[in-house]
């Protein structure tokens, strides 16, 4: 590539080549933005400039305005076309005469041709937008290339090789390839040197790439862009596909019947008309009635039809169909997507997970479609409850997540109560269905997991945040269902008696009683959370008493008084798999070795899934091996069978 001359933006703009506006366009963009200033104030200005005066009636005059009667006067025109028309011509002619100075060593013949298309377009679309200024969408069309003749100015050769073949719609990217900047860059500070209008400023600056206006200004960015199309579909040599291109943006944009019929048509005659006007002249105008016919030869609602068409089956993709909530084939990419935003912005995350409680009973009482009845009702309830701060999606079965982007563990517990609250206040009216009662009602336990839970170094991947969330549902059930969880602030020690307390409440009711009295299970267990709450759940057996060991050490001590006969043995140890200070192995290896304990049943908990982890345990003689997310699920099923084997063991060791 060649090397260009570096400029910068400012260097373009400041060039002692490049002309300024006149004094009348000065005086009357100074003018129309002062609120207070009537419109003979600017006729008066206008009218300093007989010249100008007469350019701008006699094109108010030509067929361009389509006036029934003539008008005489600047205040005439102001009077029936408005402030801004006579403005947007003022504008037009300041530049024009501007430029022509520099124009005689450069060819801006094409640079014009497209301007004045571009002008042309955007007033006669434009007239029929309700939402558009057409004055200011022409003068826009006549000014968004300007930075493309500033720059042509500036930088000569370089500027003509950088471009040499490459099609207008592409000009942007190849001159910042070469200049690092491009033309709607350097037209919008031109602009703003001008003092032209913030709206004028913004759709020169977007005129490429009109989504990114400002969004007071999408709409008259994307008329921009359109007109430059239209422009383009009109040049001498255009093809169909310019104008299919035409035809389908601007039913996008602005609907269908835009442009309305015949506009082209209008376009073709009346921008020969302005450029006269102008000084320029335009030939070789092609037949917009022949280019329209041959861009239809493929319709193009048959082509937007088919792109909706794509758009309605890939929404379909990620959708339930049952309920309407987003898909678990979404949750998973979203809860990624989101794991890493919260890793790279720190912005809070929060995951909630709701779950019907006793849901089968709804089914098998009331049948199935009533169940598929309150679940489209959990969805929607549950939509309602959380609004824009995330996404609800159906996870599985009666099982529902949310996401909530930059929600911490306050909103999203408030967010949990409200859909807790939310089910358990909505009546499901299933009259629709053939069941009895024709209401029904359900509850729904939730659980809720936050980046600010606690310590955020556990959160190494997104499924941790789900599992917290999953395990809450778990505690909330063994709460009593009906109720929400905040997983990581189980932590905190407050929470973690109160949620023992809950589960001994609700698990009392539940537990058989073991036929013999004061077994004694040594619990060996350094996370609090998990310990609390087995001793809590073993300790509501009646007859069941816990000690309850954090360290490996601490557990040996008592085993060596054990041995030594100063202690009696426990019925049951229900020991983790990693210690502080050892492993279960070897304290299960120091229980099964002596005579005094090796009648004593081993249950290994453990959250570690290494492989062969469970044999080895095995044919070390241990009872049952358990990981801790099955005694999570289960909680009542694991400490009945730990109580069962401790029972076991004592009527065994008394017949002895
Ligand atoms: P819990 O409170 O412990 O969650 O009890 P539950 O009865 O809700 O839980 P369980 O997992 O035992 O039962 C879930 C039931 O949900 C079983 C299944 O048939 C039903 N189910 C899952 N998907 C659908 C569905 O799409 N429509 C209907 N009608 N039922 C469903
Ligand atoms: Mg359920
Ligand atoms: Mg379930």
């Amino acid at each position: 590539m060649s090397q260009s001359p570096r400029y910068t933006i400012e260097e373009v703009v400041d060039c002692p080549r490049l002309p300024t506006l006149p004094q009348v366009a000065i005086e009357v963009l100074e003018l129309t933005s002062d609120t207070n200033v009537g419109m003979s104030d600017i006729s008066k200005v206008v009218q300093k400039d007989p010249a100008l005066s007469a350019r701008v009636l006699k094109t108010i005059n030509s067929s361009f305005y389509g006036l029934s009667s003539p008008c005489g006067s600047i205040d005439r025109a102001m009077a029936y076309l408005g402030m801004n028309t006579v403005k947007s011509l003022v504008l037009g002619f300041s530049l024009i005469e501007s430029f022509n100075g520099v124009g005689q060593s450069f060819d801006l013949s094409s640079v014009w041709r497209r301007a004045l298309f571009s002008a042309t377009s955007a007033k006669i679309i434009g007239d029929s937008l309700p939402e558009i200024d057409s004055d200011e969408a022409f003068t826009i069309g006549l000014f968004q290339d300007i930075g493309a003749i500033a720059m042509l100015v500036t930088m000569k050769d370089a500027y003509e090789a950088a471009l040499a073949g490459v099609p207008h719609t592409d000009h942007p990217i190849a001159e910042r390839d070469q200049f690092r900047f491009n033309h709607a860059q350097v037209g919008s500070v031109l602009a703003e040197k001008w003092k032209l209008p913030e709206s004028i400023v913004q759709c020169i600056r977007w005129h490429h790439d009109p989504e990114r206006a400002s969004s007071k200004f999408v709409a008259q960015a994307r008329l921009a862009h359109l007109s430059m199309m239209c422009a383009e579909a009109l040049r001498e040599d255009s093809q169909p596909e310019d104008m299919r291109a035409v035809l389908k943006q601007s039913r996008q944009w602005f609907g269908a019947g835009v442009p309305r019929s015949g506009a082209f048509e209008e376009i073709a005659a009346q921008a020969p008309v302005l450029g006269k006007f102008f000084g320029q002249r335009i030939s070789g105008v092609p037949d917009p009635r022949e280019l329209l016919e041959r861009a239809q030869d493929q319709s193009i609602e048959h082509q937007l039809e088919m792109e909706r068409e794509k758009s309605e089956i890939q929404e379909a993709a990620t959708r339930d169909g049952l309920t309407g909530a987003s898909n678990r084939k979404k949750f998973d990419t979203e809860i990624v997507r989101w794991f890493h935003a919260w890793q790279d912005t720190k912005n809070p995350l929060a995951v909630l997970f709701f779950d019907a409680d006793r849901f089968k009973s709804v089914n098998d009482t009331h049948g199935h479609a009533a169940g598929d009845a309150v679940l489209v009702e959990l969805s929607r309830v549950a939509r309602e409850a959380v609004g824009d701060l995330g996404e609800v999606f159906r996870y599985g079965g009666e099982e529902f997540a949310v996401i909530l982007p930059n929600c911490g563990k306050g909103d999203a517990e408030t967010v949990a109560e409200r859909i807790r609250a939310g089910i358990e206040a909505n009546i499901v009216d299933v009259s629709g269905i053939d069941c009895e009662p024709d209401t029904l009602n359900v509850t729904v336990s939730v659980g809720v997991s936050a980046t600010d839970c606690g310590d955020s170094e556990r959160l190494v991947s997104p499924d941790k945040l789900v599992q917290e969330a999953d395990r809450g549902v778990y505690v909330a059930k063994e709460g009593g269902r009906n109720a929400v969880r905040v997983w990581g602030h189980l932590r905190n020690a407050d929470d973690v008696a109160d949620a023992a307390t809950a589960i001994g409440e609700c698990a009392g009711g539940a537990a058989k009683t073991p036929s013999s009295d004061n077994l004694v299970i040594w619990l060996v267990e350094d996370d609090a959370l998990a310990a609390v709450l087995l001793r809590t759940m073993l300790q509501n057996r009646r007859g069941v008493t816990v000690e309850w060991f954090r360290t490996f050490d601490g557990l040996a001590r008592a085993a060596a008084e054990t041995l030594m006969g100063s202690r009696p043995p426990p019925d049951a140890v229900l020991s983790d798999h990693e210690l502080d200070g050892g492993t279960g192995l070897q304290l299960l290896t120091m229980i099964k070795n002596s005579n005094a304990t090796s009648h004593v049943p081993v249950v290994i908990c453990t959250a570690s899934n290494a492989k062969g982890l469970k044999e080895e345990y095995r044919s070390g003689g241990a009872n049952d091996f358990v990981t801790k997310e099955a005694i999570a699920r289960e909680m009542n099923k694991w400490v009945g069978r730990i109580v069962e084997l401790a029972t076991q063991a004592r009527v065994k060791s008394t017949a002895a």
